[in-house]
């Protein structure tokens, strides 16, 4: 891998305003890939971030809730850049309930947000990677793509499935130049997961500190968390040469999580 070997290309990272789809686009802006960034809240912090490493970036910020808005953001990156060459799907919320009542309108989103928007920004980026005969799709999954834990059942449920389009699109890829491939972290230390320390802390009335602990020792044998940083670096490797043929995999970088 040279320094800059994505130069010229273009990456589209959904939900990268926080946490672990802006530390991959900081990885991929850092080889020299123009960048696409998605998702809520305050875009500036992050694509000045990103302009640091000397690319372009823009912030398109659709609902992944709303396909219309998925077309509008697939579009508008094809027009500024020619066509998306790097789709990171990553964008996800969690929910946490027992099944018997968890909110319908919470699944609903779940399932949007972590499955559904992923299948749009494919089907719409795949036909200029195929004319280009190059293309990487990652879709970021979970330990919890792999196995299950109670009170999550649409986010596991969404991460399943994910790890499941991403072998079809492996397969219906498998004669070209695109390549289809999941990331499924452990725990990682962003908003996401803050929130659950949060909520464990005050349940249990312990520290943050403790419950941190805590929610580390139930699943990941590291007891460490996994870096948005470690995810970029693997993000790095599917796009390199050395993956040109590594095909419909659901990579886990979870501490020992399930080998369990
Ligand atoms: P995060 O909350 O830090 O970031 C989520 C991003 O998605 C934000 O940019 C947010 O604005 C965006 N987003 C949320 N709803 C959106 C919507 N409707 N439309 C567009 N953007 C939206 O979360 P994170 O921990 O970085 O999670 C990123 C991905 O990694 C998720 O798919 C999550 O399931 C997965 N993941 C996280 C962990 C973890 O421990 N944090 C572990 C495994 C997998």
């Amino acid at each position: 891998m040279s320094d800059r070997f994505l130069h010229g290309k273009t990456a589209l990272v959904t939900g990268s305003t926080s946490g672990i789809g802006l530390g991959i686009a900081l990885k991929l802006a850092q080889r020299g890939a123009n960048l696409v960034l998605n998702g809520f809240g305050d875009a500036s912090e992050p694509m000045a971030q990103v302009k640091a490493h000397g690319v372009e970036v823009v912030h398109h910020a659709a609902d992944m809730t709303q396909p219309a808005q998925i077309e509008d953001m697939m579009a508008s990156a094809a027009q500024r850049f020619g066509r998306v060459d790097i789709l990171v799907n990553n964008a996800g919320i969690q929910h946490v309930s027992p099944i018997e009542t968890f909110p319908t309108e919470r699944w609903d989103a779940v399932i949007a947000i972590n499955l559904t928007s992923a299948f749009h920004t494919t089907r719409l980026a795949l036909p200029a990677m195929r004319a280009a005969n190059w293309g990487r799709i990652i879709n970021v999954a979970s330990a919890h793509g792999l196995v299950a834990s109670v009170q999550k059942s649409a986010y596991v449920a969404s991460k399943h499935g994910i790890v499941g389009l991403t072998k079809v699109v492996a397969l219906e890829t498998a004669t070209s130049g695109v390549t289809c491939n999941a990331i499924c972290p452990g725990w990682v230390l962003t908003p996401l997961v803050q929130k659950q320390i949060d909520a464990k802390a005050a349940a249990l009335g312990v520290s943050t500190e403790e419950a941190s602990r805590q929610l580390l020792s139930e699943k990941e044998p590291s007891l460490s968390f996994t870096t948005p940083e470690e995810l970029g670096e693997l993000a790095l490797f599917f796009c390199s040469a050395a993956g040109n043929n590594v095909r419909g995999v659901a990579w886990n970088m979870d501490g020992g999580w399930v080998a369990q």
